[in-house]
């Protein structure tokens, strides 16, 4: 079943300290750089968008407050 929302991460206020991606029960998020071959800031991503369940875990544990539970459409 589709996660109700998924987490929109603020590239501007994530600092790539990566404890969303230690938090994430079904590791969907992992660290990016914004450049290919690993240059450039990293931060966090979603990359499985589908695997996410909703549970806000990474929000929970966001210090930076990056990350906001978006509702998807139903
Ligand atoms: S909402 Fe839960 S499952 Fe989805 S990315 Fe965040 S911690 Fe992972
Ligand atoms: S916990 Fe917040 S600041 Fe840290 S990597 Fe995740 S989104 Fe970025």
């Amino acid at each position: 079943m589709p996660a109700i929302a998924l987490p929109e991460i603020d590239p501007e206020r994530c600092t790539a300290c990566g404890r969303c991606v230690a938090a994430c029960p079904p590791h969907v998020l992992w660290l990016e750089s914004e450049r290919p071959q690993g240059w450039g800031r990293k931060r966090a991503m979603l990359h499985d968008a589908d695997g996410c369940t909703g549970c806000a875990k990474c929000h929970a544990v966001c210090p930076f407050d990056a990350i906001r539970m978006v509702r998807q459409p139903d």
